[in-house]
């Protein structure tokens, strides 16, 4: 694999993709641009520090169009990986701007960028380069039972977060189509596992379980999701790097689907079997259903075929993914209580779009066209 630049590598899954790709040496050097929102976190890179000169961290935008040049030319990676990213649906519904800003504008610059250096790049070279960009399978909105989107499904974004990763999707196929820029696009579902955020479902469940405060379950808690572990995710991302048809897309899922209320109830079991001293067992009565999420998709689903015929297959069983979840955070208080600083937990996010969008107008479209 050579070199790769990893943008949103100190995120939960770009973390665990730099953790895997050093790990097991089969990345050379590692550059990581990240811009350290409130989501990324240098602790989340801590287990590979020791790979030395092999890991180079760089704080800083993808938007930064000059910076990502200078990386490229600096450094001359054989791939680019985009995981950056604003990725939390509920603070798209309140502030949709930083979404665009990131998702949108974001990956138009780094394309941009890309191209520029690609094309300066030898006739050989030009045949190995690869951006892989890291979409949702939210872009495709709500799958009714028992169909699945596949990578030829419309997209039908149904929250701010969705749509500007649409956006961003089409700058990255547009930039094949039109300047031949080699690309590959994978879709996934839901991940879970060490190192996420604790806004997000399964963190938020093991915490609040834990620390016996009550488990915000959204609507009647029937949504169903395709729980894929944050390491066959990176798996799968490698093999695709690797095998991919340049100007292809590849869906990644487990292929196992869970109602939200069932993932809650296991987590809650998982919880009460590895904390047996906890004197607010059962942790399932803590669960509170709260009103649902606006526009919140019933159903995602993934038909993820053709990535397993490049050899790919989910190896992590949801329920061992969780149980080792589960132990993971109880191991790792320090890093939840570091990312959390500031953080309210308890607050509720995503009921309402807030007055940002104008404010966008106004300060960030000046301050990009100063980029
Ligand atoms: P995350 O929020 O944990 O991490 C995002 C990282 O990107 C953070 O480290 C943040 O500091 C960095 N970042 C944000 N804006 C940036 C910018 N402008 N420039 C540079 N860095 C920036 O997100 P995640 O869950 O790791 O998601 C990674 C990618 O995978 C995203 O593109 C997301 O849309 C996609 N995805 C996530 C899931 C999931 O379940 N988490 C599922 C499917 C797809």
């Amino acid at each position: 694999m050579e070199r790769l630049l990893v943008t949103g590598g100190a995120g939960f899954i770009g973390s665990a993709f730099v953790r895997r790709v050093l790990g097991d040496a089969a990345a050379d050097r590692v550059v990581v641009l990240d811009k350290l929102t409130y989501a990324g976190s240098l602790a989340s890179l801590d287990a590979v520090r020791s790979v030395g000169s092999r890991l180079h961290f760089v704080r800083g935008d993808i938007g930064d169009r000059a910076l990502v040049a200078q990386l490229l030319a600096e450094h001359r990676p054989r791939a680019i990986v985009n995981f950056a990213a604003e990725s939390h649906v509920d603070r798209s519904i309140d502030a949709p701007a930083p979404f665009v800003m990131t998702n949108v504008v974001g990956t138009a610059s780094l394309l941009e960028a890309t191209l520029e250096y690609w094309r300066t790049l030898s006739p050989t070279d030009r045949e190995r380069f690869r951006l892989l960009h890291i979409s949702t399978d939210e872009v495709f909105g709500s799958i009714a039972a028992p169909n699945r989107a596949d990578e030829r499904s419309p997209y039908a974004p149904s929250s701010p977060y969705a749509a500007s990763k649409a956006a961003g999707d089409y700058f990255v196929r547009a930039f094949h189509r039109t300047c031949g820029l080699p690309t590959l696009l994978t879709y996934s579902t839901n991940n879970y596992g060490p190192f996420q955020f604790p806004e997000k479902l399964v963190p938020v469940v093991i915490l609040n379980a834990l620390e016996g405060r009550p488990i915000p379950l959204f609507g009647d808690g029937q949504h169903q999701r395709d729980w894929l572990h944050v390491e066959d995710h990176s798996d799968a991302l490698r093999i695709v790097l690797e095998r991919g048809q340049t100007g292809d897309a590849y869906c990644i899922a487990s292929g196992r689907h869970h109602m939200n209320r069932e993932l809650v109830a296991l987590i809650c079991d998982e919880i009460d079997r590895q904390c047996a001293a906890l004197p607010h067992r059962p942790t399932s009565a803590l669960v509170q259903q709260v009103a649902d999420r606006p526009g919140h998709d019933r159903r995602y689903a993934l038909d993820a075929s053709k990535v397993r015929a490049l050899g790919w297959q989910a190896r992590i069983p949801l329920e061992q993914g969780i149980r080792e979840t589960v132990a993971w955070y109880l191991a790792n208080r320090q890093w939840v209580a570091e990312i959390s600083r500031g953080f309210d937990r308890a607050a509720r996010m995503g009921l309402g779009l807030g007055p940002q969008m104008s404010q966008m107008n106004a300060d960030e479209s000046s301050s990009l066209a100063s980029n």
